[in-house]
């Protein structure tokens, strides 16, 4: 995840440089249940309105999360599916608040309700991010819902209301780019804590012109949008976090922008950006689905690299004799073709390799979805 407001703030107020602080151990995304009253377009868990066999048990998860614990895992992002349809996901919360978790939650938003309103507000989650495709009715044809818009933006605000911090996370496609501005200007109307840019996990084929492919074209707008707009809201004093994912390349481009605006800051924010590293999948960020399988990160799933119901978590994280694993902790990592000779590699770390080997059939080759020009690499 590329933290934009971060290196925004970076660049108008300047900081020393600092050691940097490995983590211990991973982020790890859960996804506590498949049901969903959804059906959205761009679901990677395919979702349904059933309940799914072999998911594990509150007792399995509870103790999940004690050898989460004793690895020194940070974060718990309870996700789903649905997370709200868990019957037991607020005994859990609680759970994993009182042994000292970061615990946010990752909804569709519709079921947060006058009903449950307090019961989340009790919790205290730090965070709750509500997925949002679009406004209105592109929001709801790609959740295939009607009125599916108005729940989530009022689950929001319920959230607001009681002073819990809420956040938007978008995911830009072909279909709903046309509305990105009209999402940025939501920020502001319903004064929103935090902005999530997820791209598409774009499956287009390399070897093309970057510079005239309409996707790359579409997502370098919305960057070039996105920059300003982060830009104004800090210059203005406005504290909102805005974030980017599933592109690490966006850091690189970002690292462009500062060049062509800010030219004496480019040095120092590169720097930044290289102490940051790049996509951490494998590494920093870890998933774990339904049935207990481990994952790289959330876009694996058709990978496993164990169940925590068989082996702790933290033996399985560990294990570098699963080769995309040694591959993913390996810095740098051996990655090949234009990410191989990409002099940019310290900030990016090659993206998302799940993209590679899904169009090359090889998680090392280059990434697909990098959207810079030669020029930029
Ligand atoms: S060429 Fe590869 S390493 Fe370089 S910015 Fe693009 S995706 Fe990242």
């Amino acid at each position: 995840m590329f933290r934009l407001s971060q290196f925004m703030r970076e660049l108008l107020h300047p900081t020393p440089l600092k050691p940097v602080r490995k983590p211990v151990a991973p982020v790890v995304i859960w996804n506590l249940i498949r049901r969903c009253n959804l059906t959205c377009k761009h679901c990677y868990t395919t979702s349904a309105d059933i309940n799914f066999p072999g998911e594990l048990s509150t007792e399995a998860i509870y103790s999940v999360m004690d050898d989460l614990k004793a690895f020194k895992v940070p974060v718990l992002i309870l996700s789903g599916g649905e997370p709200l349809l868990h019957p037991d996901i607020f005994a859990i919360s609680q759970r994993a608040k009182d042994m000292g978790f970061y615990v946010a939650l990752s909804t569709n938003g519709t079921l947060i309700t006058v009903e449950n309103i307090q019961q989340i507000a009790a919790i205290n989650y730090p965070y709750v991010g509500v997925s949002l495709d679009g406004i209105g009715a592109t929001h709801d044809q790609f959740r295939q819902q009607q009125g599916s818009f108005d729940a989530s933006v009022h689950g929001i605000q319920l959230c607001r209301e009681q002073g819990i911090k809420a956040g938007i996370r978008f995911t830009l496609t072909q279909d709903n780019a046309h509305d990105f501005p009209a999402m940025l200007q939501l920020m502001d109307d319903k004064d929103i804590d935090k902005f999530y840019l997820s791209h598409l996990n774009y499956g287009g084929r390399g070897n093309k012109n970057r510079q005239s492919d309409a996707f790359f074209s579409m997502t370098r707008e919305a960057m070039d949008l996105l920059f300003e707009q982060c830009l104004q809201w800090e210059q203005q004093g406005i504290q909102r976090e805005v974030v980017t994912g599933n592109n690490d390349a966006d850091a690189v481009y970002f690292l462009h922008w500062v060049k062509q605006n800010y030219p004496e800051q480019a040095a120092h924010i590169q720097t930044k950006l290289e102490q940051w590293g790049g996509n951490a999948s494998g590494v920093n960020v870890a998933n774990i689905d339904n049935l207990g399988n481990v994952h790289p990160d959330t876009f694996w799933w058709h990978y496993d690299l164990g169940n925590v119901q068989h082996r702790p978590f933290s033996e399985i994280w560990q294990d570098i004799s699963d080769p995309l694993m040694a591959g993913l902790k390996q810095s740098p990592r051996p990655l090949k073709g234009r990410c191989a000779r990409c002099s940019y590699q310290k900030i990016c770390n090659g993206n998302t390799r799940v993209r590679a080997q899904q169009i090359y059939a090889d998680p090392w080759a280059e990434d697909p979805g990098c959207y810079l020009s030669e020029t930029e690499i």
